[in-house]
């Protein structure tokens, strides 16, 4: 269509100026003809080549687009071929080590960490919580966390040992939990608050205990507090306790009845076998909120 749009144009300077100068026409109309000749052919010329480039263009663009989960589609990338392969890597991977390494281990989980994952971890270093930002956690079973941490300490006073690594959600709920109400009640019945908590398990991809059903520790959603250290360097240890040990046992007792509702899931001593000798905390999510501790 333009080709023709042209043609005409080029059609009504030659009429125009026929009628304006016959004498000077007559005189350079060779050269009119020719300039007209060359304007089709250029037109002609210029077609030509590009059609085939604009149809192809976006089919070959496209799948490459969508390879990268919308990600790169952010209207700044003209879809020049040569534009694009050495883009991810620059522009992205240069400002955030850690989202360019999701991208390649882990494309669903890629996307950037949402307002909410940010805010959390800002309160997290309100609170004083230690941690690293973790790589994502993916397993065929069907394990995950797309931003797990990998925390070290739950306040300035309050180290984690082993390192552990959880979700935001859970850092914060036990670092809270650790300064609201464990160390203070630690504080009240021994004497002095807490210095470490020793944990036997944050992430593990497995399923529960005898079920199918994964765990919350599959979802970097659960920790198992297995003892607490304080800072006169006694060790208080969760499991039944004698009856000698009646600091320890009101120390676990009213840690474990507080600890219901601040985490979902709340299970110790005496709920089965295989909470004996630790409590396991999580954030199950139940329907209304609902928790369950036992
Ligand atoms: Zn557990």
């Amino acid at each position: 269509m333009p080709h023709r749009i042209a043609s005409r144009g080029a059609n009504a300077i030659l009429f125009v100026m026929t009628i304006r100068s016959r004498s000077a026409f007559a005189a350079f109309s060779p050269l009119f003809i020719v300039l007209g000749l060359l304007a089709e052919a250029s037109f002609a010329l210029a077609q030509s080549p590009e059609l085939p480039a604009e149809m192809a263009a976006p089919d070959l663009l496209r799948p490459m687009a969508e390879e990268k989960a919308g990600k790169l589609d952010d209207g700044a990338t003209p879809p020049t071929p040569t534009a694009r392969p050495g883009e991810p890597e620059g522009g992205k991977a240069g400002e955030k080590p850690a989202d360019a390494g999701k991208e390649k281990t882990e494309p669903k989980t890629a996307a950037k960490p949402s307002d909410e994952e940010i805010a959390c971890r800002k309160r997290l270093s309100d609170l004083g919580v230690e941690f690293t930002p973790h790589p994502p956690l993916a397993d065929a079973s069907g394990c995950s966390a797309p931003f797990p941490l990998t925390v070290t300490a739950l306040s300035e006073k309050v180290e984690i040992r082993p390192e552990a690594v959880m979700n935001c959600r859970m850092a914060e709920a036990t670092a809270r939990f650790m300064r609201d109400v464990a160390s203070p009640e630690a504080e009240n019945i021994f004497g002095a608050p807490i210095v470490a908590l020793n944990h036997a398990s944050a992430y593990v991809c497995r399923s529960r205990n005898g079920q199918t059903k994964l765990s919350e520790h599959a979802f970097a959603n659960a920790l198992d507090w297995a003892s607490v250290e304080l800072a006169n360097g006694e060790v208080i240890t969760i499991a039944r306790q004698p009856l000698s040990e009646q600091k320890n046992s009101k120390f676990q007792s009213r840690i474990r009845r507080a600890a219901c509702g601040p985490f979902k899931t709340v299970l110790g001593p005496g709920s089965d076998a295989d909470h004996a000798d630790h409590f396991h905390f999580d954030l199950a999510q139940r329907r209304n909120g609902g928790t369950y501790c036992r």
